[in-house]
């Protein structure tokens, strides 16, 4: 059976805006490239300012890069903050993050649309700021999440901006290139809602069209550097050589050693090699090397985390190697507030739309937000679970009903839904 979705005028608008957006730092197979603070990523910041700035938001950018499209319809109110991040990884798909931002732009243009028809009568209780998160992917500058690390006082912006990339360029300065650092602090936030793609297949497997995110994975971010000693790949003679690539590549596979052993609750991988001096005929002597390990169980992350350690001690006496560990980077599983998982499921139970209580296995920007205020975390299904890919994919029906379902769980908390209930009448001790 074939059926054909009806779109509203505005939905149309809002899948031409996406595919007009997927046209910054397009790549050839239909993906796209916009690291942080690129020419891309600068040049996408202009159009969507433009587009906010169109329905009378005020756009600006704070002092990590963080871009903001700000509406008070009453003055003086803290904020709704709505959004996701548009930087990509190199080659990437282009529905990570970059949905979220444009589907938090246009859930705010309904809203406001909606307020400003309804009068004085139809205020709401707290404005909305439009949110492009600054450099969540990481690939460029260390570590991800940087925008929403500072804006949530985990960060210190002074070391956000003294972060070099590869180049050895500083985000002070990239974001000075493109236009885009600015002296806003950002604005008081009350609540926070975020919409992503999933990057898994588990929704799109149970025919679910929206995740209600209650938890996240742990995790814990490692960058090794393995030490060995430059020679000759054909003159030196096995037994003394000292090669940083052997010990590496040992930990690659140690790495899904790790995961087997723990299967299916256990994800661990190593995303980068840095080796050096990385030349034909020369044994490589130094190689920098990022591995990941992810669980929803915390007990099961300490384990692994106790093996890796004591097989990274194998691997320096078989590859005749050192490591050492020079940075790392942690989370704990880490509830989102249950009220507002409980406003979300009411608000797709309202618009008809199958949802489930879903993990997030990725980190988010939304997963710092949680931490200082209540916030609401949702998921659209990715076609087989391809993300951080070309290839990644979210049918049009299914970021139209999300945009759908942002837009209401938006509106109730800009109308107070998730307030504290006051205690002003109560009669005092
Ligand atoms: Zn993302």
């Amino acid at each position: 059976m074939t059926t054909t979705t009806a779109f509203s005028t505005e939905d149309v608008e809002f899948i031409r805006d996406f595919r007009i957006m997927g046209q910054f730092g397009s790549t050839e197979n239909g993906g796209v490239d916009r690291q942080a603070a690129t020419t891309p990523d600068g040049e996408q910041r202009r159009w969507l300012a433009g587009l906010l700035e169109g329905r009378g938001f005020t756009v600006t950018s704070d002092r990590v890069g963080n871009q903001w499209g700000l509406y008070e319809a009453v003055p003086g109110a803290p904020f709704v903050v709505v959004g996701s991040h548009m930087d990509s990884q190199p080659t990437a798909g282009r529905y990570d993050g970059a949905y979220g931002v444009l589907a938090a732009a246009h859930a705010a243009f309904r809203l406001v649309e909606q307020w400003n028809a309804a009068g004085p009568d139809g205020r709401p209780r707290f404005n909305i700021a439009v949110v492009n998160w600054f450099n969540e992917e990481g690939s460029r500058f260390k570590p991800s999440m940087m925008g929403s690390s500072v804006y949530t006082g985990k960060l210190a912006l002074e070391t956000a901006l003294a972060t070099t990339d590869a180049a050895g360029v500083s985000v002070r300065d990239a974001l000075d290139a493109i236009g885009c650092r600015g002296d806003y602090e950002g604005p008081d936030a009350a609540f926070c809602a975020e919409i992503h793609i999933e990057q898994g297949r588990s929704m799109e497997r149970e025919g679910i069209t929206i995740g209600l995110v209650h938890s996240n994975w742990a995790a814990n971010k490692y960058e090794f550097v393995v030490n060995g000693e430059q020679a000759h790949t054909g003159s030196t003679v096995i037994a003394d050589r000292k090669d940083a690539l052997l010990g590496a590549s040992m930990m690659v596979v140690a790495a899904r050693e790790l995961a087997d052993r723990f299967p299916g609750v256990m994800h661990t991988s190593v995303g980068q090699l840095t080796v050096y001096p990385n030349s034909p005929v020369v044994v490589p002597s130094r190689v920098n090397l990022l591995l990941d390990l992810r669980s929803a169980d915390e007990g099961v992350l300490a384990e692994a985390d106790a093996l890796l350690h004591r097989r990274i001690t194998e691997i320096e006496r078989m590859a005749n190697v050192t490591v050492e560990r020079s940075h790392s980077h942690s989370w704990p599983v880490t509830p989102y507030q249950p009220e507002g998982v409980e406003l979300a499921a009411k608000v797709a139970a309202d618009l008809g739309l199958e949802n489930k209580p879903v993990m997030t296995l990725a980190g988010h920007d939304s997963t710092n937000m949680k931490d200082i205020v209540p916030t609401v975390m949702l998921f659209v299904p990715s076609v087989d679970g391809i993300s951080h890919n070309e290839h990644e994919y979210t049918t049009d029906e299914d970021i139209v009903a999300g945009l759908a379902m942002l837009t209401e769980v938006t509106n109730r908390l800009c109308n107070g839904a998730l307030e504290p209930v006051s205690t002003a009448g109560e009669t005092a001790p």
